[in-house]
């Protein structure tokens, strides 16, 4: 019997677990799944709720009912992995052993980490939407918002979804103009980055739609001080952008028990990861998936998606003293809303960057082009993350290795 424990159950531990269900019978391994609560929040939701168009109660279901018959989950935190012995430590002291850990325990926020951020002013006039409570009050926010400064933060990257606070802008411009208020607010974008992306195709494109919505882009800002009384934001080079109503996307980290695990992490807290294998670069039997993993790609579900395909065929060859697939090509999709009933479609993987055409062949969704089938796509997807990508069925047409067919260079017109 092959121990597996797989820490964490959200989108990852929770696809990964219910993939090695299929694979290993219930006499094969003893699967273990390991999370510090039970609401398995379906994130892409939180960007919907400051507009009305979901509740949080809408996006949240009970983890351990996520997780296939003969799965064992427990409730309970993980205090930290000791690698040299191979056992995981809990919160309450006990341990366990294991054959192969799978760690899934994403990214967490550390708001904290900013000057000023959680001070006075925090859930009054400075929110985050990557959160339940921080989504809700945000609703509460924009419904009496008619006129003033709307200006929406990312502190520094790595985040998770790095388009949802460009979405957030769009769907803000479109909220507006529908309360017919949107001449009376200036809206800014400000980021870390030198543009309003990290591709330059896709930076192009996303900067361009942000000035035909009249939403100002502020770049290369990193934000060091949040005034929530004095409504503004510092940058560590001492240049302001005030605001009346700021929406911040905190600094990210990898969760705290990594961080405890001597040797497991980087100085972020990300598991130390091969980033093709998803296998740990510290021990052999350590493989990492989703946000928590230290790759050089989006943290995004469709990210942990495919990288849980690659993984799980990685640990039964593992398991049975096989050489490892090497196939993990950092592919990334990505919905953008953009207001309007409308969504555009990105993907790449560490070589190619986001490009024009269909997706995911010639025939198929619009890539790199607002359209309404994108809108409904991005709609569709809650039902397909619950009812396929975490009970851990394919999608067909989709798969971990991104697709080439149905692309093409842009022309630079
Ligand atoms: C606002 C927003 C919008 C997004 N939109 C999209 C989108 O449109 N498309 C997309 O692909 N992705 C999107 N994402 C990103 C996506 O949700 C994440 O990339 C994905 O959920 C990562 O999965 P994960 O398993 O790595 O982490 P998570 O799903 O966050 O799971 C990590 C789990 O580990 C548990 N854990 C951590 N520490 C411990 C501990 N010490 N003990 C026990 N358990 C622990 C946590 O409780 C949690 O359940 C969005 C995210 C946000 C916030």
């Amino acid at each position: 019997m092959h121990q597996i424990v797989v820490l964490g159950a959200g989108t990852g531990g929770t696809l990964t677990a219910n993939r090695l269900r299929r694979v290993y019978g219930p006499g094969e391994a003893v699967i273990t799944v390991i999370d510090q609560d039970d609401a398995h929040v379906y994130q892409p939701g939180l960007l919907f709720v400051p507009f009305g168009l979901t509740h949080p109660e809408d996006i949240v279901r009970p983890r351990g009912r996520q997780l296939h018959d003969g799965i064992e989950y427990r409730t309970t935190g993980v205090d930290h992995v000791d690698v040299t012995d191979r056992v995981v430590v809990l919160a309450d002291g006990s341990m366990l052993d294991y054959d192969v850990l799978v760690v899934a325990t994403g990214s967490v926020l550390a708001p904290e980490e900013t000057e000023g951020l959680t001070g006075p002013g925090w859930m009054d006039t400075v929110f985050t939407f990557y959160t339940p409570e921080g989504a809700a009050g945000l609703e509460e926010a924009l419904r009496w918002f008619d006129h003033g400064r709307l200006v929406v933060n990312v502190v520094e990257m790595p985040i998770k979804c790095p388009v949802a606070p460009l979405e957030f802008c769009f769907l803000a411009d479109w909220f507006l103009r529908e309360q017919g208020v949107r001449d009376a607010v200036n809206l800014t974008y400000v980021t870390p980055l030198d543009a309003a992306f990290t591709k330059p195709v896709a930076a192009r494109k996303l900067g361009g739609m942000l000035a035909e919505r009249d939403i100002e882009l502020v770049t290369e800002f990193n934000t060091g001080e949040v005034d929530g009384p004095g409504g503004r934001l510092v940058s560590y080079d001492d240049r302001e952008v005030p605001f009346d109503l700021a929406v911040v996307i905190p600094a990210h980290n990898g969760a705290p028990c990594i961080a405890r695990s001597p040797g497991l992490g980087d100085e972020l807290g990300f598991v130390l990861t091969d980033e093709h294998t998803l296998q740990s670069t510290v021990a052999p039997e350590i493989f990492a998936v989703g946000d928590g993993a230290s790759l050089p790609i989006s943290k995004a579900g469709s990210v942990t998606h495919f990288e849980g395909e690659v993984l799980v065929e990685n640990v039964q060859r593992f398991l049975a003293g096989r050489p490892l697939d090497a196939s993990y090509d950092g592919h990334a999709n990505c919905f953008i809303e953009t207001g309007f009933h409308k969504a555009m479609l990105i993907d790449f993987n560490y070589e190619v960057e986001p490009l024009p055409g269909h997706f995911p062949s010639g025939v198929g969704l619009p890539l790199m082009k607002e359209s309404h089938l994108n809108h409904l796509g991005k709609l569709m997807f809650q039902w397909v993350y619950w009812h396929s990508l975490l009970p851990g069925r394919d999608i067909p047409g989709i798969h971990s290795a991104m697709p080439t067919a149905g692309k093409r260079q842009p022309s630079h017109t």
